[in-house]
């Protein structure tokens, strides 16, 4: 009887994949295995972050890797280190500022919004010019924020890099979800990035609560100090490089020594050696992980066969470059969101990505599918379309037909 199970929890079928309301992925039994090895013995962790950063960093042919609490805490770390990078943290009231394009606009904005920076926001949502950018910046600018995949005649990577490292600004890139492949990543830096956020539950299937932050090791030594517990004797601390180095002795403190904004998403050493363990068992066999759960989106699929009111597609998601299933649920005539209330109570529970459901289409993600999960999602999306609309509330978007 597991923990659940005495607390009464009802588990689900995740056809959602690594969300984190949906507690993740399942862990590989050898990234375990490194995790429970990161109990035998104490190290510390500034000198653990190092030689992790240095190890990863070589594997994935990058400057430099800290690991972080997840991508979100990646991406308010380095906003946190371009603060510094900067010195724009230094008493003056006015906010510090980050430039994003508005077609990168996103929920997690908030990890960089919550140090109190004003995001400059430039373009419309499908067009950004390249004079806006260029107007842009002012003497409170700390970088500027890069998203992958936005659909638009947005500027790329590289020219909003050329462009801002001649304002001496650094350029953040969220890669949360577009890394694995792990070629993304070392293009991100060849188009002019300085620092990677980066998911460590997602693609990479580590520990739920792991990211990475990739970057210069310069970079990294800022985000560290905005990071680790300083609850330090200030005559006797030396600062850690993540370059490997320490600092000699005799250099006075980088900072004052306390402890940074970045302190309350500490992460512990079993889970820095869980994403150091996962993200090399990934580069052994990269998509390898994911051959059991596509063969449940097969299993789905055959079940589905000849169901009228389901029109399935085999498609990709191109972030996670994972292939999917969409279910196409409009000419079955019951409401997307009935369809999906339905699933969550039902037994077994079911849940399924909803980023498509405005076009009355759900999306079967396979990263978390364990065996026979496809059948039981055909089974039960089947039952909820039998059962027909719910009284829940009406749907936030029109289901176009
Ligand atoms: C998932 C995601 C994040 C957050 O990643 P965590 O590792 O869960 O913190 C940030 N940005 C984007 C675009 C994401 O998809």
């Amino acid at each position: 009887m597991t923990l659940f199970d005495e607390l009464s929890l009802v588990p689900f079928v995740n056809g959602v994949g690594p969300a984190t309301r949906l507690g993740g992925l399942p862990i590989a039994d050898e990234v375990w295995e490194a995790m429970r090895g990161a109990s035998h013995g104490c190290v510390r962790i500034d000198e653990l972050q190092a030689a992790v950063g240095r190890r990863l960093a070589d594997r994935l042919g990058i400057p430099g890797v800290y690991v972080t609490s997840g991508a979100s805490a990646a991406l308010t770390l380095a906003a946190a280190a371009a603060i510094r990078h900067r010195n724009l943290g230094n008493g003056d009231p006015r906010p510090a500022e980050i430039i994003i394009q508005q077609a990168h606009r996103d929920p997690y904005d908030r990890a960089v919004s919550l140090l109190g920076t004003r995001l400059a926001e430039i373009g419309y949502p499908d067009e950004t010019h390249r004079y806006e950018l260029e107007h842009a910046f002012s003497d409170r600018t700390a970088a500027v924020l890069f998203r992958p995949g936005r659909p638009g005649n947005l500027l790329s990577l590289s020219v909003l890099a050329d462009v801002a490292h001649r304002h001496d600004v650094m350029v953040i890139v969220d890669g949360a979800m577009y890394v694995p492949p792990v070629d993304r990543l070392a293009g991100f830096f060849r188009d002019g990035a300085d620092l990677v956020a980066v998911s460590g539950g997602k693609g990479f299937r580590g520990p739920q609560g792991t990211g990475l932050l990739c970057g210069s090791p310069r970079l990294l030594d800022w985000a560290a100090l905005e990071h680790q517990d300083l609850d330090e004797r200030e005559t006797t601390w030396t600062q850690v490089r993540m370059s490997g180095e320490r600092a000699p002795t005799e250099s006075p403190a980088p900072v004052l020594l306390r402890h940074g904004v970045g302190r309350g998403m500490k992460i512990g050493p079993e889970e820095i050696v869980g994403i150091c363990a996962a993200v090399e068992r990934y580069l052994r066999d990269p998509g390898g992980d994911e051959r059991p759960g596509i063969g449940e989106l097969d299993a789905a699929e055959r079940a589905l066969a000849g169901d009228e009111r389901v029109r399935v597609t085999k498609a990709v998601h191109e972030p996670l470059a994972v292939p999917v299933l969409e279910l196409d649920l409009r000419r079955s005539g019951v409401p997307v969101d009935s369809v999906i209330r339905r699933l969550a109570k039902g037994k077994p529970r079911v849940f399924i990505a909803e980023h498509r459901a405005f076009a009355g289409t759900l999306v079967l993600n396979p990263m978390a599918l364990r065996p026979g999960d496809g059948v039981l999602v055909a089974q039960a999306l089947c039952a909820a379309l039998d059962a027909g609309g719910d009284r829940g509330q009406p749907g936030t978007h029109r289901e176009p037909d």
